[in-house]
């Protein structure tokens, strides 16, 4: 499972930045592109961090649009569909993603002690 790699990824970099600090929030800014579903990312995240210090804290999940650069028109565009990548001016397939493939931690909220 695709989210399930992702939490664990993401424990293991929390985990090192938290450092034994207790965590209540993790934010995140995922990239439409990555087809993420944010309920399965959040359950899987309670069992990876289920027994660890992290248990109990929560994702809070920011997508980021897919935003595309044409190099045929030099338009920039959102694609109408999410994996339908091509230019939303003149059509033409190629183009480079500029925004959506974004996968990180900007923040984390500790607990109040
Ligand atoms: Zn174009």
């Amino acid at each position: 499972m695709h989210e399930l790699s992702l939490c664990n990824s993401i424990h293991t970099i929390v985990d090192r930045a938290a450092g034994g600090r207790p965590v209540a929030t993790v934010h995140l800014q995922i990239g439409r592109f990555r087809q993420v579903v944010p309920d399965t990312l959040s359950y899987c995240w309670s069992m990876v961090s289920a027994d660890s210090s992290l248990a109990g804290s929560q994702l809070a999940i920011e997508h980021i649009a897919v935003r595309l650069h044409c190099s045929a028109c030099g338009a920039e565009t959102s694609p109408a569909g999410d994996l339908v990548l091509v230019c939303g001016t003149c059509g033409s397939g190629d183009v480079s993603m500029l925004t959506g493939e974004e996968f990180m931690i900007t923040s984390l909220d500790l607990k109040e002690t």
